[in-house]
């Protein structure tokens, strides 16, 4: 069996195991302080049919619902970091489940485990099985130590999606809140990936914004450049939004 990648844009992907297609993330509009830097695949309303939508925290350019309300079918179940159904609901998304690390939910014929994440609010990462193939999905999270223990428990990661810009916030002193391209490189490793697929590299504050409250410097071109110095038995595949990426079942 194969699957089937498409970065929408940003950390927001296409994740289709033969058909049964799940959303990451949910960024469709932009508004002040958050621009893409990149086109958008899809609209809303012109997704493919779903079977879930996984949300990894509650950040506007991760958990756009207000813009997500014109995709058609308000059924569709989510999986979303716990504590973030009420606001699912109330943008008229009544099947929701809330998760936090290692535990699971299916939405069709798949498997959805949450994983752990730390970022400036609380966020989870997951890995999704499906047709005996295994994803993990970053979110934005920093590199922490408990993500060695997806590694652990998921012996066999076919494709890895990764934070790769490093975003700081400078009125907090730098406070690092997503890895570098460098540690999401490492990371690709440790979870011995066979694909590795940068997201989260082209998103801008603004001008203004980018030079008094941001500071970031990852791009994919950086992230595939460490992984191909340090761990070059994992591919990184950087992808073009609507570019599909198609992982096959060899290994
Ligand atoms: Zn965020």
């Amino acid at each position: 069996m194969t699957f089937t990648v498409t970065r929408v844009a940003h950390a927001c992907v296409v994740l289709d195991f033969d058909g049964q297609r799940l959303l990451t993330d949910p960024w469709f509009s932009e508004r002040r302080g958050y621009y893409r830097g990149e086109p958008l695949a899809f609209t809303p309303d012109g997704l493919p049919e779903l079977a879930g939508v996984l949300v990894s925290h509650g950040h506007y350019d991760h958990f756009d619902l207000a813009a997500f309300a014109a995709y058609p079918d308000h059924e569709v179940p989510f999986v979303v970091k716990r504590g973030l159904a009420a606001r699912v609901r109330q943008a008229g998304f009544p099947n929701v489940v809330e998760v936090d690390p290692w535990e699971q939910a299916s939405l069709g014929g798949l498997r959805v485990t949450a994983a752990p994440a730390r970022h400036s609010v609380p966020e989870v990462s997951f890995v999704v099985e499906g047709g005996g193939q295994s994803l993990f999905f970053g979110g934005d999270t920093l590199r922490i130590a408990a993500l060695d223990e997806v590694a652990r428990r998921y012996p066999r990661i076919d494709l890895a999606l990764l934070p790769v810009n490093g975003l700081a916030i400078r009125p907090a002193f730098n406070r690092r809140v997503v890895m570098t391209a460098e540690q999401a490189a490492e990371l690709a490793a440790v979870l011995r990936a066979r694909v590795a697929v940068p997201i989260h590299y082209r998103y801008t504050a603004g001008p203004i914004r980018d030079r008094l409250l941001l500071k970031y410097d990852g791009t994919a071109e950086r992230f595939a450049d460490a992984l191909a110095a340090t761990e070059p038995t994992v591919q990184a595949k950087i992808l073009e939004p609507g570019e599909p990426l198609i992982v096959d079942a060899q290994r």
